[in-house]
């Protein structure tokens, strides 16, 4: 264990540091990030690094806005707190509401706000039992997510995510909710399946499973049009399209999860443009407010909203809300947030330089370590194998990824790894010029790994 009264000392004495293996980290210590500037982190040391990742898939007006910064000290001199219980209001927060629902690719009723991607989650998760048992279906109650999806860790979001590490030991999922097949065509295809191919055969692997199941038991299914945390896994061709079809079959909602797509990152301000999704509700998060201040929202469409009011009507109040649902001040930045993508046209500049990031990840499509490149708009993913030809992947104990996000980071650049795949995700305001930098110091970074694993 770290010793002594360093800033790292103090934090292995002190602090639980979320997704971290919690007994290396009691050696390590972390590092400790003190300033921002555009796509770019700075240490304590005062080492730059390009933030790959715009931290967590989320500060998409890089590290340093100040119009951000004055909406937040606006906020907190005029009013720093109030909630939304009990009918209560204030001017950010309705803004918002109205502004976000004027933006919705679907036919979108209302707004409820959060103030995490998970609490979204939950709340969509309560929302379709809600509104079900409103319905008169109160059989209704199974969600089915997909394997290797991501939607957080709160009880029901963790469920919902299919991911081992996410359930093992914490006794989830919880019952009620199914995993069905993981969209990703290079892993799961058959020999000589095109995408078309697989997108139906997983259609019809997901309308087995609700016959199975019965379809009078299946409130929603929920999914990331890219699956984020699973690996940046964008969907095979006309797989929304299939599954659509399905759900819409058997009266199942669609629970559209834009916490990483929306705003912006895959070249539509919403993925559900990109792939053609027409959800009954939208999980919404991280880029609404840049992540400068906790929010997180669903959006919910008509039939929904129909089915809360009803309910409400029923027990006498919608017995659901965080006190911080609409928080002033994550409210005026989010609001500002969105204006600023509208005054700047960041939609405008993420598909100008998508084509530069594109063609530069698709760069290393060659590499022999390199299995697959995937992505979409300002988002990509590199997955290393051991044997490009028979797509054979490194021992898990190699710790490949880990060693290349390790490499890169000497080489001043945060990426994350997803096993042994590589995720970019960039601030949405990166220039060219930062793209080729960005590149170029994560093929520094894999050279060092050519030469590791020889
Ligand atoms: N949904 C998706 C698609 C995410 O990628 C994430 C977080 O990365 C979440 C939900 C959970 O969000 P949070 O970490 O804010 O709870």
């Amino acid at each position: 264990m770290l010793q002594g009264n360093s800033l790292a000392a103090r934090d292995v004495a002190s602090f639980i540091h979320p997704y971290t293996n919690l007994a290396t980290h009691l050696d390590k210590g972390p590092l400790v990030i003190e300033r921002g500037q555009g796509v770019f982190v700075y240490d304590d040391t005062g080492r730059d690094y390009l933030e790959g990742m715009a931290g967590l898939w989320c500060a998409s007006l890089g590290f340093s806005e100040p119009e951000l910064v004055e909406a937040a000290i606006r906020q907190m001199r005029a009013l720093p707190f109030y909630h939304t219980f009990t009918g209560k209001g204030h001017e950010p927060s309705i803004l918002l509401a109205e502004k976000l629902k004027a933006m919705m690719p679907f036919p979108a009723s209302k707004v409820f706000f959060a103030n995490s991607g998970s609490e979204a989650n939950d709340t969509q998760v309560k929302l379709a039992w809600y509104v079900m048992n409103a319905r008169g279906e109160p059989r209704r109650k199974k969600i089915i997510s997909r394997n290797k999806a991501y939607h957080g860790v709160t009880v029901a979001a963790a469920s919902l995510t299919g991911l081992p590490n996410n359930h093992r030991d914490f006794d989830l999922p919880i019952a009620n909710i199914l995993h069905t097949d993981c969209p990703h065509h290079y892993r799961f295809a058959e020999a000589g399946e095109t995408e078309e191919a697989f997108a139906s055969r997983l259609a019809d692997s997901l309308e087995a499973m609700i016959l199975r199941e019965g379809p009078e038991t299946i409130a929603a299914f929920i999914a990331e049009p890219v699956m984020g945390a699973g690996g940046v896994l964008t969907p095979p061709a006309t797989y929304f399209e299939k599954v659509q079809k399905v759900l819409s079959k058997y009266g199942i909602l669609l629970i559209d999860d834009e916490v990483i797509c929306g705003f912006g990152r895959t070249a539509n301000m919403f993925a559900a443009e990109t792939y053609g999704i027409t959800p009954n509700s939208m999980s919404v998060a991280k880029a609404l407010s840049s992540a400068y201040m906790p929010i997180s929202a669903v959006v919910v469409d008509q039939q929904m909203f129909d089915g809360m009011v009803e309910e409400s009507r029923k027990i006498g109040t919608f017995g659901h809300g965080y006190t911080y649902s609409g928080h002033p001040v994550a409210a005026a930045v989010a609001l500002r947030t969105l204006e600023l993508y509208e005054e700047r046209n960041i939609l405008g500049h993420v598909r100008d330089v998508t084509p530069h990031f594109q063609k530069r990840l698709r760069g290393f499509a060659d590499h022999p370590l390199v299995g697959e490149v995937r992505g979409v708009g300002l988002l990509g993913a590199i997955e290393l194998v051991a044997d490009k030809k028979s797509k054979r992947s490194f021992a898990p104990d190699k710790g490949v990824g880990t060693a290349a996000v390790a490499r890169a980071l000497d080489h001043g650049l945060i990426v994350r790894g997803i096993a042994d795949s590589i995720a970019f995700c960039p601030p949405l305001i990166i220039t060219q010029a930062e793209i080729d930098l960005m590149f170029d110091r994560f093929a520094m970074a894999l050279s060092d790994i050519e030469a590791w694993v020889a």
